[in-house]
């Protein structure tokens, strides 16, 4: 796969494809989620806003163009299929934002275990 933007082979960077020429990262949305959801503490629900651009993108994986979007206050380019592309210092921005996307609890064992684990971190002071 090359980056959208530069046309940069990406290369494998933990969960991601990160672009050295550039610093964007190429992620799937099966990685994105759990991602966040560690970051949050909580099970997040993403919502994709639609957002105007004068520039569309390829999808790297299969150079469809992509559906310009924002997650929070974060403005993406997203291949619903294949993945997101964030541009160099969106992806920690997203993260950062992560707790706002907490979604309901549709799964109360699994939120009941991520309330205790949050707990265990509020209590451990470093
Ligand atoms: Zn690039
Ligand atoms: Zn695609």
């Amino acid at each position: 796969m090359n980056c959208p933007r530069d046309n940069t082979p990406l290369r494998q960077a933990g969960y991601t494809h990160a672009c050295d020429a550039c610093g964007g990262a190429w992620v799937v949305d099966e990685v994105l989620v759990p991602l966040l959801e560690e970051r949050a503490n909580a099970l997040i629900e993403l919502e994709w806003k639609p957002r105007h651009a004068d520039e569309i993108r390829a999808c790297p994986a299969c150079a469809s163009p992509m559906q310009t979007v924002a997650l929070g206050s974060v403005a993406l380019d997203r291949c619903p299929p294949h993945g997101v592309w964030f541009d160099a210092g969106e992806l920690a921005a997203a993260l950062k934002e992560a707790k706002h996307f907490r979604a309901e609890p549709a799964h109360p064992a699994k939120t009941h275990e991520s309330l205790l684990h949050k707990l265990g971190k509020l209590l451990s002071v470093d």
